[in-house]
């Protein structure tokens, strides 16, 4: 039974985004007054919040550099 909930929670990591090693994040550019894309290095990996209305990853809660941040992406409906 407890092999079976590792195995079970192991296995729910692994498809939930698959701890991505680098996140493509999405950020105000204020010289070229536009948004602009920066891939940011994952050292920790510790979910995400979704979107509410695709379902799709809105943001990241991440360990990059030392520092916990939130990283930013574009979900299914911001794209134009
Ligand atoms: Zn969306």
């Amino acid at each position: 039974m407890l092999s079976r909930t590792i195995f079970l929670s192991h296995f729910f990591l692994k498809t939930d985004m698959d701890n991505p090693t680098e996140i493509n994040s999405v950020f105000w550019n204020e010289e070229k007054k536009s948004w602009d894309h920066k891939m940011i290095k994952v050292e920790e990996y510790h979910g995400f919040v979704e979107c509410q209305q695709c379902r799709r990853p809105l943001s990241h809660n991440i360990k990059t550099d030392g520092e916990f941040k939130v990283v930013y992406v574009e979900c299914g409906c911001s794209r134009r």
